[in-house]
């Protein structure tokens, strides 16, 4: 048998089961005085009956019903998750100790014993309600909290991907799309840095394009704008190590930073810089030394010092592409170690010095 009270949204809903009808009758008398909203049933079978149609915030349980122990009933609600949580207080005539123990270790919350007390029984009751309760707002919190950490997580992974794009504009020329002047500097000092303290060598060639004045004047910036972007695209991809980079150091003068490259390496690759712009065969009408673009390029290599600062590697370079451009373009000049000690105290001298030329 099962019925509920006074439909009542505010007032906890509990379930008690008691097949004593005058236990019964004490039971709602004293928790009818509280306003609680009330099912009953008298065993087993109906109580699982009721929880099929209301789900109480507590349940009173009777130990002794005809068909089952409260006991084994307790342990069946406590495997339904809707019910687990929910908390059983059994009653009962049987006070011992052993029989408390049984209750508890079926998932019971408390034990009241027969006859009952009203007071106590309320104290309990309520108790129970406001630890229940408590551990409903937990876990709401919990996961309000869970959600936000969620929230938060997702901001940050996309914080940090927006970051790295950032980074990666902030390092990167629009129009040739290799690194540009910024992206030079950081990467030239933290080479130096570690080749320093590897004692390696550090080569670095500044390419400059031959008459790109002339150029522009003759087909136009846009055409000008497209002559850098090709080669810039050129160099980039022949040069095949991945520590080695080409940057855009301004205007029509590129840079290369080749870490851990002697004299002999860096010549090489200014070779191949030399010999695949050739092949793109860009027109350069104005050309005073060629029908096609070319570049002057100035090659420095050292092995990084304390009492030498990187700003002095490209200074030899610069140098040394001041040579070639001076001895005719279309042509690579290295610079030595010796060069750049030399160099170092009086830059003006760089025209009285022998530099090592490559055509
Ligand atoms: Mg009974």
């Amino acid at each position: 048998m099962s019925l509920a009270s006074l439909p009542n949204q505010a007032s906890p809903n509990i379930l008690v089961v008691d097949d004593n009808p005058e236990n019964l009758s004490v039971a709602l008398t004293f928790l009818s005085a509280k306003q609680f909203e009330m099912a009953v049933a008298t065993d087993g079978a109906s109580a699982l009956e009721s929880l099929q149609m209301v789900t109480p915030q507590l349940i009173l349980l009777d130990v002794m019903l005809p068909d089952i122990s409260g006991f084994e009933l307790c342990k069946q609600l406590k495997t339904d998750p809707s019910l687990s949580e929910t908390p059983v207080i059994f009653m009962t005539a049987l006070d011992e100790p052993k029989y408390k123990v049984q209750g508890f270790a079926a998932g019971g919350a408390d034990y009241v014993t027969k006859p009952l007390e009203r007071l106590e029984l309320l104290a309990r009751i309520d108790n129970h309600l406001r630890i229940r309760q408590q551990a409903t707002m937990l876990q709401t919190a919990n996961r309000l909290l869970k959600q936000a950490n969620q929230t938060l997580q997702l901001r940050n992974r996309t914080v940090t991907e927006n970051n790295r794009k950032l980074q990666q504009l902030v390092h990167i020329d629009g129009l040739t799309q290799v690194g540009n002047r910024r992206c030079f500097d950081e990467r030239l000092n933290q080479e130096w840095l570690r080749l320093r303290r590897e004692r390696r060598p550090l080569s670095l060639i500044l390419f400059d394009i031959d008459y790109f004045k002339a150029y522009n004047d003759r087909y136009g910036h846009p055409a000008g704008d497209s002559c850098l972007a090709q080669i810039a695209q050129t160099v980039k991809h022949l040069l095949k190590r991945p520590g080695d980079l080409l940057t855009r150091y301004g205007g029509e003068e590129f840079a290369v930073i080749l870490p851990n490259v002697d004299a002999a390496g860096a010549l090489h690759v200014a070779d191949r810089i030399q010999t695949e712009i050739a092949r793109l065969a860009i027109h350069h009408e104005s050309s005073s030394i060629s029908p096609y673009v070319t570049v002057s390029q100035g090659i420095s290599t050292c092995m990084p010092l304390v009492s030498l600062p990187p700003a002095k590697l490209i200074q030899s370079a610069d140098q040394a592409l001041y040579l070639a451009k001076q001895q005719g373009r279309n042509q690579s000049i290295h610079r030595s170690q010796a060069n750049l000690d030399n160099y170092s105290a009086s830059p003006s001298s760089v025209k009285a010095d022998q530099s090592e030329g490559l055509e």
